[in-house]
């Protein structure tokens, strides 16, 4: 019997960051953020919210509001920006089909003799 392991038996209660979630032992009894950097996150999101700039979408011209205007473009409620997308895909593939009528036909320069 050379060594005993050092246990400490006294549990502190743990608690969930209100930020994170991350579960963690409070050091003061008020405590509720894991670290400070959550703390400061929190109030700043809180108190220093970005002002919302209104955006007109460029696929059905209506106006909505954004926190993020470098991100959004397209109004976010509906699927514009998917649907342009498909618009877009939907014309190339005209485009596409074109050209090879044109190719059947043999009205393309070079080809059709
Ligand atoms: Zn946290
Ligand atoms: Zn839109």
């Amino acid at each position: 019997m050379a060594k005993k392991s050092v246990v400490s038996s006294a549990i502190s209660p743990r608690r969930q960051c209100r930020r994170c979630s991350v579960s963690f032992t409070p050091r003061r009894s008020n405590q509720v953020y894991c670290t400070d950097s959550c703390r400061v996150d929190d109030y700043k999101e809180k108190y220093y919210s970005p002002p919302k700039v209104t955006l007109v979408c460029p696929w059905c011209n209506e106006e909505f509001d954004t926190s993020a205007p470098k991100k959004t473009i397209y109004c976010p409620e509906k699927d514009c920006q998917r649907e342009h997308a498909i618009d877009q895909m939907k014309k190339a593939r005209e485009d596409h089909k074109r050209l090879k009528d044109l190719e059947s036909q043999g009205l393309l320069a070079g080809r059709g003799r």
